[in-house]
């Protein structure tokens, strides 16, 4: 299987939020199923634990995508992408939240 997402080896969270040192994932072969096994061994910890990638002291805020369990808190992801694209995100949210009520 040829998946180039993220490059091999590296773990996605620290690719995703732009750390560095980026940490080589548990499972370098890249061939695992299991999304957890695509992490450092610090943020697999985490996201199993159902904690914020980054800090692993608040609970996920946002995950990486809707079939995802890695997450971020929100002070995290507001310091890292900017307090405008967290009030989007929950702008989005908003509004979902409201067309599910009509
Ligand atoms: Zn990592
Ligand atoms: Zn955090």
């Amino acid at each position: 299987m040829q998946d180039s997402e993220a490059g091999t080896g590296a773990c996605l969270a620290c690719t995703h939020f732009g750390l560095h040192p980026v940490m080589p994932s548990v499972d370098p072969s890249g061939r695992s199923k299991d999304e957890a096994d695509s992490l450092c061994t610090t943020h697999r910890a985490r996201m199993t634990e159902g904690t914020c990638v980054l800090c692993g002291r608040r609970q996920a805020w946002l995950v990486l995508h809707e079939t995802s369990d890695i997450g971020s808190c929100r002070p995290c992801y507001a310091a890292r992408f900017g307090e405008e694209a967290a009030r989007d995100v929950e702008a989005v949210w908003r509004a979902l939240d409201e067309a599910a009520s009509l």
